[in-house]
């Protein structure tokens, strides 16, 4: 997908060459990553909660309780802000201030929708499922009309954001590459533990191959 011209605020200023501001790259850590933080002003104060998120298309779904505080301030129409990051190596420099780490990260920009169509709402709600476990929505119950109405969806347009990307070794001063320090990068990845099943599984239900195959990323083994 051709990259869009990033906006006045979106256009990344400090390492200018790490922006990225095509659909494929901000969809990918989008994607990926499981979890977002969610950023908006109320009552005159900075605050920022960490949430699941979905994307579908151009737009990032995320849900909460209808009497949560993000989904009422964002309802009303209140600019938010929702930044994702994956956190992809620690790069150790010979000297302390060019130490820094490999990340892509996003940072969207936008006003939310609250998603009132049943359908979509429907479709969101499962969404945020699918992408946190895929495959999980073949097996699990799905919501009541009841519980879709106790649960409120939010849609953010995907109009306005940037991805940042930072790649490859450190980049030491050129006098400090002779010091002998090790130096070099040290990936880090989301690699699941042993499932653990509920106390209260009955005998003979097996995790399904979504749990013990589980992977999160092309990156992560
Ligand atoms: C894991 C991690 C660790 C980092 N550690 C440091 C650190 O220790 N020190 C440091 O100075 N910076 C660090 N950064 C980079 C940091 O996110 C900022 O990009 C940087 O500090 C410049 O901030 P700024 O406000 O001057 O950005 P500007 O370049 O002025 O931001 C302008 C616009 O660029 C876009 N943008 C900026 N940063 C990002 C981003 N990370 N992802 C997506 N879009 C972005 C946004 O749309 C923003 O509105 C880190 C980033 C990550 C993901």
């Amino acid at each position: 997908m051709e990259p869009g011209p990033p906006s006045d605020r979106t256009q990344v200023k400090r390492h200018p060459e790490r922006g990225a501001y095509d659909r494929d790259t901000i969809d990918a850590v989008l994607d990926e990553a499981l979890i977002c933080h969610v950023a908006y002003v109320v009552d005159g104060r900075p605050t920022i909660i960490p949430t699941i998120h979905a994307r579908a298309g151009d737009t990032l779904y995320i849900h909460g309780s209808q009497a949560s505080r993000t989904i009422r301030a964002l309802r009303a129409g209140t600019a938010v802000c929702v930044e994702v990051t994956l956190l992809d190596g620690l790069v150790l420099a010979r000297s302390t201030p060019k130490h820094s780490m490999n990340y892509r990260s996003v940072v969207i920009y936008g006003v939310a929708r609250e998603v009132t169509d049943p359908k979509e709402k429907f479709q969101a709600q499962n969404a945020v499922v699918e992408h946190v476990v895929p495959g999980r929505l073949a097996d699990a119950r799905l919501p009541s009309d009841k519980e879709l109405q106790e649960t409120a969806i939010l849609a953010i347009s995907l109009d306005e954001a940037s991805a940042k990307v930072r790649t490859g070794p450190p980049k030491d001063d050129e006098d400090d590459y002779g010091l002998p320090v090790w130096a070099g990068v040290l990936p880090l990845r989301t690699v699941p533990g042993e499932p653990d099943p509920d106390p209260r599984l009955p005998d003979g239900i097996e995790p399904p191959g979504y749990v013990t195959d589980y992977r999160r990323g092309s990156r992560n083994p």
